[in-house]
């Protein structure tokens, strides 16, 4: 019986975890090396800022691996060797597999820049948990803020930190000529309007080359001082990639078939994937569509079948949460902002959410008919 080992639980390994069913009834024998929670960057902003408790965007990982009859490993990948197709995790267990997944999102960890231990980052996101804790620790003490990166979640969080009443002052520090790269150039206007009327301080063109714990100065000289800083740019894949020898700091090199270049046996997904057909921004949309295509591609190795290809759709829609009850929507050149985009964000995330956090049973054929 051919060992499948699914390390991490992010947005695809979800999808093939409530239907380990399938994958077994195809042959194989699943394993799940991943932590016990994890926690949904779409709402990360919401929680890190304290408008949603923290656990609404929290999956009991366990829960579920438990719900599907799946064999999980608590912990992480330590290390690996591809050649002898063993994993060692964090508990110091070896696990030997015939298939490998890997599903283990990014970290921010941008190149050149010396960042004090004391910084948050945005990813992993347990990093950014802890922003609402640091604020209230300083009581009466109002804190000034620095965002680093101005990029989708530079912005939700530089606004949502703009209405906190325990927050002086924020700072969004971006390298670019402008915020909110990548939306059209209308919503960039409007999101540059309303940090302007919460008192956010925008800086641009500013590369940052030091991000320490009380300031940060910028290439051109430039000196930034804050009480709390919080790191929102430099998204690559995690290190340990390159230490294994999958892959390097762009993720690990996959073909459409999600599969890595040089190795049949080696899927990547989401985040931590290289999609060498083209290159695709880290949101967690692709990791949610591709891993219905993971699956059917196990599904189909298992019977000799030609595997399926991911074909990553040219526009998504992108829902920004701004803080104070408002979102901004945008898909393509379409935007639109209000209270009302948000909504659509808050439904569409609950939805996803609830599907892994109140797994219902699926239909014993779902997984096949897609
Ligand atoms: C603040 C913020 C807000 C965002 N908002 C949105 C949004 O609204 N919409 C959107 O599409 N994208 C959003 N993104 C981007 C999104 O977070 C990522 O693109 C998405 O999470 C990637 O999904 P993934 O499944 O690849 O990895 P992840 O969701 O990061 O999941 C990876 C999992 O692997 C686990 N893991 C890590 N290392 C190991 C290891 N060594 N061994 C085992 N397990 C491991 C982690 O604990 C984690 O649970 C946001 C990002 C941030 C930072």
């Amino acid at each position: 019986m051919p060992v499948l080992l699914l390390v991490g639980a992010g947005h695809a390994h979800l999808h093939l975890a409530r239907r380990a069913a399938a994958l077994a009834a195809a042959g194989y024998q699943v394993l799940l090396l991943a932590p016990r929670y994890f926690d949904y960057s779409g709402v990360a902003s919401a929680t890190a800022a304290g408008v949603l408790d923290g656990s609404v965007g929290r999956i009991d990982v366990r829960a579920l691996a438990a719900a599907s009859s799946l064999e999980m490993h608590e912990g992480t990948l330590e290390s690996l060797d591809p050649q002898a197709r063993i994993a060692v995790t964090s508990a110091g267990e070896l696990l030997a597999y015939d298939v490998l997944s890997l599903n283990i999102g990014s970290v921010a960890d941008p190149v050149g820049v010396h960042v004090h231990p004391s910084v948050l980052r945005v990813k992993p996101l347990r990093g950014l948990a802890e922003l609402d804790g640091r604020l209230r620790a300083r009581g009466a003490q109002r804190a000034v803020v620095t965002v680093v990166g101005g990029g989708s979640s530079g912005v939700e969080l530089a606004a949502h930190l703009s209405v906190r009443s325990d927050v002086a002052h924020v700072q969004l520090v971006e390298s670019g000529a402008g915020v909110g790269a990548g939306l059209p150039a209308g919503a960039r206007r409007r999101i540059v309007r309303l940090l302007a009327r919460r008192g956010v301080a925008v800086h641009t063109g500013r590369v940052v080359r030091e991000l320490g714990e009380r300031q940060l100065v910028c290439d051109d000289g430039t000196v930034i001082a804050h009480d709390v800083a919080l790191l929102a740019a430099g998204l690559t894949a995690p290190p340990l990639l390159a230490e294994i020898g999958l892959g390097d700091g762009r993720g690990v090199p996959v073909r459409a078939t999600l599969q890595h270049v040089e190795r049949d046996e080696v899927y990547a997904v989401g985040d931590c994937a290289l999609f060498l057909p083209r290159a695709l921004p880290r949101i967690g949309v692709h990791g949610v569509r591709q891993g219905p295509v993971l699956l059917q591609s196990l599904l189909a190795r298992a019977r000799g079948a030609a595997l399926p290809v991911y074909e990553p759709q040219r526009r998504a829609l992108a829902v920004l949460d701004l803080g104070d009850g408002v979102g901004l929507a945008a898909r393509g050149g379409l935007w639109w902002y209000g209270t009302a985009a948000l909504r659509l964000k808050r439904y569409v995330d609950r939805r996803w959410l609830r599907t892994y956090q109140e797994p219902v049973p699926l239909p014993r054929a779902g997984p096949g008919k897609r």
